[in-house]
């Protein structure tokens, strides 16, 4: 019975996991250890459509 408590029990209150900013692009969260790029302060995922994302707000786009 005490065993089965042990292995039930849940703490709720887990902390926020770390994050080291937010993504420029899809405006997610990075998460700490996520692979991201940083463009002079400007955090991004390594996401093909993220990267598209903030390429459109910082590149003019020609045609
Ligand atoms: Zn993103």
């Amino acid at each position: 019975m005490s065993r089965l408590h042990t292995m039930a029990r849940f703490d709720e209150r887990v902390p926020a996991p770390d994050f080291v900013g937010t993504c420029e692009g899809c405006g997610e969260l990075i998460l700490k250890g996520e692979e991201h790029f940083d463009n002079e302060g400007d955090l991004i995922h390594n996401d093909s459509s993220c990267m598209t994302e903030y390429l459109k707000q910082i590149a003019n786009y020609i045609q």
